[in-house]
């Protein structure tokens, strides 16, 4: 894990393509298990919407068309339980849908978007960094904010409502 870290430090510095950045979607169990069970883990009971072409999906990370039947639920993107984090609304396409590949770059369709970009350290509390990028101007502030070691991930929220999106890490971290 340290040596991943270090190597993902000395990539930053060299290169700030798009492979600097792993994007991490809401995991597939997750998602399906929403599916499955048409409640979430806070006692929302779901029923599919359907969508007039808004509401970004956090599997496959892409807007809906209008018409696709989504769900939304309370969702709380962490790993493990610490004070500094937050449950809110997310979507999913409810029919299933791919998740988006870890090491697809940044996701085109939130790459147009303004968006929060929240950064936590390795023990999940919230730096004190925490930027608005302009539409087209994410990727590269997410790359300048895990530039700084003190920064372990990146949460992508909406810029209007703050809700989570997806998580960003430096190339290489390791978390799946
Ligand atoms: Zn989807």
């Amino acid at each position: 894990m340290r040596k991943n870290r270090i190597a993902g430090r000395i990539a930053l510095r060299y290169t700030a393509d798009m492979k600097s950045l792993t994007i991490i979607a809401m995991p597939t169990s997750h998602a399906q298990k929403v599916r499955s069970l048409l409640h979430d883990e806070f006692g929302n009971e779901l029923a599919p919407e359907i969508s007039d072409g808004s509401g970004p999906c956090r599997h496959c990370l892409r807007y809906a068309s209008a018409g696709d039947p989504l769900l939304l639920f309370s969702y709380r993107p962490f790993d493990k339980s610490a004070p500094y984090q937050e449950i809110g609304p997310v979507f999913i396409h409810a029919n299933g849908c791919p998740r988006f590949p870890s090491d697809g770059g940044f996701p085109e369709d939130f790459s147009r978007r303004p968006l929060i970009l929240r950064p936590y350290d390795a023990s999940d509390k919230i730096h004190d960094s925490q930027v608005f990028a302009e539409a087209g101007g994410a990727e590269s502030a997410a790359l300048a904010l895990l530039a700084d070691p003190a920064v372990a991930y990146v949460h992508a929220r909406s810029s209007t409502r703050g809700c989570f999106m997806f998580r960003i890490e430096r190339a290489g971290a390791g978390t799946s």
